[in-house]
């Protein structure tokens, strides 16, 4: 592989490169724990007090290195450490807040990442070859808002009117509009459709995260490389429809069995799962929410009605489509052969992001390099890191190993597998891969 001698050629290489700054992102991560944890784990509300408090740290700290702050009118936070050359500046950044309840790791360790890496670039007199903005990005959790990627959205430009004015925070009510105004933002900017962030000013993006999901720990591997973000698409509320009859006395051949019709298109998509994964294909099917009506099912009736939902993700959007189209084909023949009905009701979607294969390349080479375990993998859920990607900008997401899933006060993501993501990211950052400069000159 090529990927060594391709990068700029600055940079000290494996062991000479400067320390990631581990004490500061540990003094941080327990000052959020103690500021804005409860009995009942971590809340940092969108445009609320507990990512305020958050945003407020990462300024003071950022005064301390020295570095430039300026915010947006979405109220995101920008800290730049100058570099030597100028041109578009590396941006690292991700989320500071948090689901209600949740934990202290899910977003903040992307910020808090970025810091370590910077602080300990400025304590050994290190200037990076590129301008590193590292962004604190607001309101990422769909949670309080029910619309996702707020802060980074704000940030191109692609909050709509109506968003502003009559998406609602869970907690009070209170408009999205409000809520940033009050938080000191400039919404009459943000409806101008305006971009604050002009993508050709941004060589590349960087989000860590902590992984969601368990393969890492599965794996025995500290760090994750993605390769994109599954896009999705999805049934909240899905009915299949039979006919209720005496279970005794209705012969199968006058059956209109919802629960058995529902469960064949269950085994069909995931028979069709297994065929699509066997051929390389990236894909995940789940149906997480499937009832009969219980005030009208009983242990003697043959069900007339069953609820579900479907959530199938991939990051491409070939499989989606193939996925969605073996669903209604299979809903056709189910239909026929079970003398049922289903109603899909909306569906709802959204698109694939590719994380840039040089960057996923340079990352997989540095952690080979430094003999830091990485695995490469999809990213099952929704990250900034999709609104950067979806913007142009060549983007790069690593993961962390983390126990116990995220959303919840038992996130577990140990601090030795956070400084080997950090020395990845900073080595990336200092060398970063030349072809990528080269396209954004
Ligand atoms: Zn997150």
């Amino acid at each position: 592989m090529t990927i060594q001698s391709e990068r700029a050629c600055s940079a000290p290489e494996g062991g000479n490169r400067p320390p990631v700054d581990i004490g500061l992102a540990e003094r941080l991560f327990d000052e959020l724990r103690r500021r804005t944890g409860t009995n009942r784990g971590i809340t940092r509300t969108s445009y609320g007090l507990g990512e305020q408090i958050a945003h407020d740290m990462m300024r003071r700290e950022a005064h301390k290195l020295g570095l430039e702050v300026r915010t947006d009118p979405g109220c995101n936070l920008y800290m730049t450490l100058k570099g030597r050359e100028t041109g578009p500046a590396i941006f690292i950044g991700s989320h500071l807040d948090s689901v209600p309840m949740g934990g202290n790791f899910d977003g903040a360790a992307g910020v808090l990442l970025g810091l370590a890496v910077i602080s300990g670039y400025v304590r050994a007199g290190v200037r990076p070859p590129r301008d590193i903005t590292l962004m604190a990005i607001r309101a990422e959790e769909s949670t309080w808002f029910g619309a996702s990627y707020i802060g980074s959205r704000a940030a191109f430009g692609l909050l709509t009117d109506r968003e502003l004015d009559e998406v609602k925070r869970s907690s009070d009510q209170i408009s999205l509009g409000a809520a940033i105004d009050a938080a000191g933002g400039d919404t009459a900017f943000l409806r101008s459709g305006k971009s604050f962030l002009d993508p050709s000013d941004i060589a590349m993006f960087l989000e860590a995260h902590i992984e969601q999901g368990p393969v890492l720990i599965e794996r025995n591997q500290p760090v994750g490389i993605v390769t994109g973000i599954r896009g999705s698409f999805r049934y909240r509320d899905a009915k299949c429809l039979g006919v209720y009859a005496h279970s005794g006395a209705t012969p199968r051949e006058y059956r209109s069995d919802a629960v058995k019709a529902a469960a064949a298109l269950v085994m069909d998509l995931d028979t069709a799962w297994e065929q699509l994964a066997e051929d390389g294909a990236d894909l995940v099917v789940t149906f997480g929410q499937f009832a009969t009506d219980a005030s009208e099912a009983a242990f003697s009736k043959i069900a007339g009605r069953l609820s579900f939902s479907l959530d199938v993700r991939s990051q491409e959007a070939e499989t989606l489509k193939c996925v969605h189209k073996i669903l209604l084909d299979a809903v056709a023949r189910i239909e026929a052969s079970h003398k049922v009905r289903f109603e899909l009701g909306r569906l709802t979607d959204s698109k694939p992001a590719s994380m840039d294969r040089s960057l996923v390349d340079a990352l997989s080479g540095f952690a080979a390099e430094d003999g830091i375990p990485a695995h490469v993998m999809a990213c099952g859920a929704g990250h900034d890191a999709a609104v950067f990607a979806d913007a142009g900008v060549p983007t790069g997401m690593v993961f962390i190993r983390n126990a116990n899933g995220s959303h919840n006060p038992d996130e577990q993501m140990d601090i030795a597998d956070f400084a080997e993501a950090a020395r990845l990211v900073s080595a990336l950052c200092l060398s970063p891969p030349v072809e990528i400069l080269k396209a954004r000159a």
